[in-house]
């Protein structure tokens, strides 16, 4: 068996291990990232695919607000605040700005250049990557899987940052979950989180509508509302608003096997509104027109309502408005957590000290998403990991300082 002589070992280059190697080889650490891919951080790039939010531009109270359960990030994000954050990415060479729904993007909008800046600078640091290194045993030294066959260190002190199971092609699958269990330590099911949900769309409906936008909709699950966009998928809904309810209609699922929906398709509008348009209809006009005419609304709304109708649409102007304005529909299962884009679950917290480091293993420390906390899309989960891997770093070098060196 190869041997390794680590003085730290991060395991897991996502942002996570990348911000926690960074405050370690800024503090003169002699650090050495494990990586199981051929590359790290393939989460983050694909991230960056469709516009790389890493952050958001709301009021403190109100962000820290965002992450569950309540307080978990927060001495984190107080230490490296999206403020911070913002001004790293500017040292990195890619300035951010404010979209306007709050969101923090870099202006070249991709993953792809902050992340080449920030190998160089880890390179800078004399940070070591090692990827094809899958960690395949915690008990004793680190054992990994690597193309030259097993590899073991035992390095002082070992940050794990491997994230959760979601897209697991991108290399997090979960798979670390028994080498902790096995320590003893307890981890909360993996879960899918901003993901999907199935609902029980007719034939017609599914094949007419999948891929079909519902813009600035307003949706409703366990008193939450939450106003955005939702696409229609063969599955059932996806998109920015559904998925800032997903955990809240997850534990719904989960305590009573469905989870029920509330649409209202035109928020700006309120029912009696509505209902004075409708009765200015023509009575010969298809429900379609009249909802076209008098609400604005496109085919697939129309489409929405009868799903929720579950017949046809009714023709007195104050019902059907009363239906525009609470579409009821019932979700019946999340999507897998494959397709979901982050999780829920992970080590419970009550496992860790108050740097992070596992109490059932001194000098072992865990960061990022493999923790038992979750946030909604809109850079929050970036700012997590990013904040969560530093401030468990600085929680290491702490530790390694109070044990005398
Ligand atoms: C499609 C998509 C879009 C997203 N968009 C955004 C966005 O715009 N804004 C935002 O804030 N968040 C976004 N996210 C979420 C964000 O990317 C993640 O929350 C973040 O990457 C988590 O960081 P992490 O370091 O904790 O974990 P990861 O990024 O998952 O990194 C963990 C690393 O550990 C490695 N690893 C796992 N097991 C082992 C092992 N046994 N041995 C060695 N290495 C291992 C993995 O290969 C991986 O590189 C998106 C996610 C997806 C899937």
């Amino acid at each position: 068996m190869l041997q390794d002589r680590d003085e730290i070992a991060v395991v897991g280059g996502g942002p996570a291990g990348l911000a926690a190697a960074e405050v370690l080889g800024e503090a003169g650490r002699a650090v050495t990232v494990y990586e199981r891919m051929p590359s790290v951080a393939r989460k983050l790039l694909i991230a960056g695919r469709g516009g790389l939010n890493i952050t958001h531009g709301e009021a403190r109270a109100a962000f820290l607000a965002r992450y569950h359960p309540a307080g978990v990030l927060d001495a984190a994000i107080a230490a490296f605040p999206p403020e911070a954050l913002r001004d790293w990415c500017a040292e990195l060479g890619e300035p951010t700005f404010v979209g306007s729904s709050g969101r923090v993007f870099p202006q070249s909008f991709k993953a792809s250049p902050l992340l080449r800046a920030w190998l160089a600078r880890l390179d800078g640091l004399g940070v070591r990557i090692r990827t094809r290194h899958r960690l395949t045993g915690l008990a004793g030294g680190l054992r990994f899987e690597t193309p030259d066959g097993p590899l073991e260190t035992r390095p002082r002190a070992t940050l794990l940052a491997l994230g959760g199971a979601s897209w697991p092609r991108l290399g997090s699958d979960g798979r670390w979950v028994p080498l902790l269990e096995g320590l003893g330590v307890a981890v909360a099911p993996l879960r899918p989180a901003n993901a999907g949900f199935a609902v029980a769309w007719s034939a017609l409906f599914r094949e007419r509508f999948s891929g079909a936008p519902l813009k600035r909709v307003a949706l409703t699950c366990e008193g939450t509302t939450v106003r955005g966009e939702a696409v229609i998928t063969d599955f059932g809904l996806e998109g920015g608003a559904v998925y800032a309810l997903s955990r809240i209609a997850r534990e719904a699922i989960a305590a009573r096997g469905g989870a029920r929906l509330l649409v209202d398709l035109r928020p700006d509008l309120t029912r009696e509104t509505l209902a004075r348009r409708l009765s200015g209809t023509r009575t010969g006009d298809s429900a379609a027109t009249r909802l076209r005419k008098a609400a604005g609304l496109p085919p697939v709304a129309a489409g929405l309502l009868r799903e929720a109708a579950g017949a046809a649409l009714p023709a007195d102007p104050g019902a059907l408005a009363g239906l525009i304005k609470a579409a009821p529909l019932t979700l019946t299962a999340s999507a897998p957590i494959e397709r979901a884009i982050s999780t829920a679950g992970g080590v419970r917290l009550d496992a860790l000290d108050g740097r992070s480091m596992l109490r059932a293993r001194p000098g072992l420390f865990l960061a990022g998403e493999m923790l038992d906390w979750e946030a909604p899309t809109g850079g929050y989960l970036l700012q997590g990991a990013i904040a969560g891997g530093r401030a468990t770093a600085a929680g290491m070098l702490d530790w390694l300082r109070e044990a005398g060196g």
